[in-house]
């Protein structure tokens, strides 16, 4: 049993990362994951403007997967997220949707109870995802604050329990790291946080020889989801429904018009997060259309 623990993390994935552990295709692979913050977010007294934005969006790793070459793909798959007991959620000038309305930065800390979160009185279900995912990109180095083709910084709601990511493996060893745990996150990220929150996550890691599936994909027990993540949410979208639509012509006997109209027909596109240095767009079908 391969662990990862919080005293490797890293702040850009890149191909220069030095791998910090190493599994086969096929072992299970545990990763402990500081907050967002670092774990230096202590009380509600502790702002965004007194953290350390270099140590923003730490990610556990890198993982070296035996086997995993350039132009293979590797599966992740997400069996387990422990959280621990307390989450921190902000609000800061200059973050998020209302970015240049908010004129106070706060702070608050939200108690996990059970499949619940205790938010100022309310009660809000447990909605616990991975924020950052991601491979070794293509090209340069890539900070852990940014999401892409490579995956990164997602904040994608389905990239959770039960899920299966697919990454694409860009450099030998695939360099897999995650970090940015989320206790409940909306879809869309508004203010720029979910409840941030360390955690250990349990994966199983494969890879894929002569897998054409368009990446990032995620996989739940009944959806297929293409992510897109670009500058704009025009791009970001465009990018997601071009995978979603290679993907319905690989899994059915679909031409690209007939991929459209079953887009048009049953196809949901999804903000993610509308608050990183690129946005992130899903696209979601029922993998039932496809069950004879
Ligand atoms: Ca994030
Ligand atoms: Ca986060």
């Amino acid at each position: 049993m391969t662990t990862l623990h919080t005293d490797t993390v890293i702040f850009a994935m890149s191909k220069e990362n030095k791998p910090v552990a190493r599994a086969k295709s096929g072992d299970p692979v545990t990763f402990e994951t500081l907050d967002c913050f670092s774990n230096t977010v202590k009380s509600e007294s502790d702002v965004v403007s007194q953290i350390d934005m270099d140590h923003v969006n730490p990610a556990t790793g890198p993982l070296f997967i035996e086997g995993a070459l350039p132009g293979d793909t590797l599966k992740v798959t997400i069996h387990k997220i422990t959280l621990e007991e307390r989450g921190v959620v902000i609000a800061s000038p200059g973050f998020g949707q209302f970015a240049n309305e908010v004129t106070t930065e706060e702070t608050v800390i939200c108690q996990v109870i059970g499949e619940t979160v205790s938010y100022k009185g309310l009660t809000l279900p447990l909605r616990k995802m991975i924020g950052v995912i991601g491979t070794a990109p293509s090209g340069d180095a890539v900070n852990t604050g940014t999401p892409d083709d490579h995956g990164g910084n997602m904040d994608t709601t389905a990239i959770t329990e039960g899920s299966i990511l697919y990454l694409p493996v860009n450099t030998e060893g695939a360099l897999l790291a995650m970090g940015d745990v989320h206790a409940t996150m909306g879809d869309g990220e508004i203010m720029g946080s979910g409840l941030e929150i360390p955690a250990v996550i349990d994966v199983t890691v494969d890879v894929l020889k002569e897998c054409s599936y368009p990446l990032p994909l995620v996989e739940t027990e009944d959806k297929w989801i293409t992510i897109g993540s670009r500058p704009s949410m025009e791009e970001a979208t465009k990018l997601a429904l071009d995978h979603m639509s290679q993907l319905i012509q690989d899994l059915s006997d679909l031409d690209f018009n007939q991929a459209g109209m079953l887009l048009s027909l049953a196809g949901d596109v999804v903000a993610s997060q509308l608050v990183n240095p690129n946005v992130t767009m899903r696209v979601e079908l029922s993998k039932a259309i496809f069950e004879k």
